[in-house]
């Protein structure tokens, strides 16, 4: 059975415990992918001393030389896409032209940062004086502790690391239990690629000890998490009270506004695969889709007949469309949703069940005559279930859209000019998209969301320099 280690000072390394959890196939019950190694404290501490140490020499490289270690292992990512995609079918369920696109979208990414190192990163600003030289520079953090989710296991780890590394920090990595041997993986790429001893380590491990070790270290200067409100949460009150900085990106309710003057069967097939692909396990999934009420019925037929002809089953099938959720505890969820949204009177169109398949699967399902109040038009599910609204007005469209908690991601389906405009200027969103699928996201651009959604910081693109850099001020006077 594949063993997959911690990676520490340039070293991979069996965990101080001895102990291994094994990773299993939620297409297929009992199969395991592989044995992920369940860190200790001790553990944790060795990584961030060893990227403690490696900081000041990987500062100090000029930018085109990080730069290369990071071109190399996008070539490697490229040339390995099929192997790694595979195993990510495999230990987390999405199919394999999904994963195999987020292993190029990875190498994409690293590709980006591997030319930021030579791109001009600072101010010259006029001086009092009109003689000295008073100008800025990026400087990098320190540690950076990375923590991310099972959803995208190689293009969320990607999209810290890289422009962690490119700026000139030196990272520890804590990735998802359930995704951890992609993420063996992903790092086995770059440490092939030349990344130095110390630079990148990997923990393996549970977060309450693994990522509660890493917050914990005096050394560590920032955290970038990607994951679930409530961790998020935590992650910010430990962080804050030590004074390091933060950046979380969190949970979405995303939703789609349909106006009249849609096209409605482009609209039908954006919402479906907004809101299926991945089985509906993408932050920026579509989660609710809010319909004119004089088209109503046109459209739910239009959804209906796209949703009938979705396939869910093992992500290795090419004929599949979705695989399973994640995890037995994602199913046991998702399905907890589905009986909350019937209990709070909404309307069951489609789904609601397992498929019929062993393994953790849920059918595609669609809820109509949902309405503000119930929870599934508030909470995010994260799994293939779509709330349909009717609404009389763009205005109210907009409103029960700003209804919730989080701000991340917003559609709206329209060939009205003065339609955009209002939606663009009054929707609650960090990503705003017109006649396009909420879901999907651009490497160059920056993302993040509003509200609960995001602690007020963005992720890629050039974007990225905010977090991962300071700006020091320097003044040079002769
Ligand atoms: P999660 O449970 O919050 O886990 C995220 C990461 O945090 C995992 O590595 C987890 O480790 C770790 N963790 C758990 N408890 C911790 C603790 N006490 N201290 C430190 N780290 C801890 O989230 P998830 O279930 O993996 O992912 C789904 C969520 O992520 C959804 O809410 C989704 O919307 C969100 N998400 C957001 C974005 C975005 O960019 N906005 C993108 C993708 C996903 P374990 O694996 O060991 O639990
Ligand atoms: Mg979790």
């Amino acid at each position: 059975m594949k063993r997959t280690l911690n990676y520490i000072g340039g070293d991979w390394c069996e965990p101080e415990s001895g102990e291994w959890t094994a990773n299993d196939n939620p297409a297929r019950p009992g199969e395991t992918v592989g044995l992920v190694a369940r860190s200790t404290e001790g553990d944790v501490k060795r990584a961030v001393d060893a990227a403690a140490e490696a900081f000041a020499s990987w500062r100090d490289l000029p930018g085109a030389k990080r730069g290369k270690v990071l071109d190399a292992a996008a070539r490697l990512l490229e040339e390995r896409a099929d192997a790694i995609a595979e195993i990510m079918t495999r230990e987390m369920g999405k199919t394999f032209a999904e994963a195999r696109g987020e292993v190029l979208r990875g190498s994409a990414i690293l590709k980006f940062y591997g030319g930021e190192g030579e791109r001009a990163n600072g101010d010259h600003i006029p001086p009092a004086d009109g003689k000295s030289l008073l100008y800025t520079r990026r400087i990098p953090l320190g540690v950076v502790g990375l923590i991310t989710p099972w959803n995208f296991p190689v293009a969320i780890p990607v999209w810290k690391l890289a422009p962690a590394l490119a700026y000139g920090n030196t990272v520890v990595l804590k990735p998802a239990g359930n995704a951890s041997v992609t993420a063996g993986l992903l790092v086995e790429a770059l440490v092939d690629a030349g990344v130095p001893a110390g630079v990148l380590n990997l923990v393996h491990g549970s977060g309450s000890v693994t990522g509660n070790a890493l917050l914990e270290h005096p050394r560590l200067a920032a955290v970038s998490f990607t994951g679930s409100n409530a961790v998020g949460k935590e992650i910010a009150l430990k962080a804050s009270s030590r004074g390091i900085k933060y950046q979380l990106e969190m949970g979405g309710k995303n939703a789609v506004i349909v106006m009249e003057d849609a096209d409605l069967d482009q609209a039908a097939e954006l919402v479906v695969s907004g809101s299926m692909k991945s089985t509906g396990q993408k932050c920026t999934a579509t989660s609710k889709v809010i319909v004119m009420r004089s088209i109503a019925g046109t459209f739910t037929e239009k959804l209906l007949e796209r949703l009938r002809r979705i396939r869910v089953g093992d992500g290795m099938d090419p004929e599949t469309y979705f695989g399973p959720v994640a995890t037995p505890s994602a199913q046991l969820s998702v399905l907890a949703h589905i009986r909350k949204a019937q209990d709070e009177g909404a309307k069951l169109l489609l789904g609601g069940g397992t498929a019929n398949r062993d393994g953790c699967f849920v059918e595609p399902t669609l809820f109509a005559g949902v309405t503000p109040a119930m929870s599934i038009a508030r909470e995010e599910i994260f799994g293939p279930v779509l709330a349909l609204m009717e609404a009389d007005s763009l205005e109210a469209a907009i409103s029960m859209a700003n209804d919730t908690e989080f701000g991340l991601s917003a559609a709206i389906f329209t060939n009205s000019l003065s339609n955009t405009m209002a939606f663009v200027s009054r929707i609650e969103a960090g990503m705003v998209k017109v006649n396009a699928e909420t879901a999907g996201v651009e490497y160059q651009a920056p993302f993040g969301g509003l509200k609960q959604s995001s602690s007020n910081s963005r992720e890629q693109g050039r974007a990225a320099m905010d977090f991962f850099t300071h700006i020091q001020t320097i003044s040079l006077s002769i």
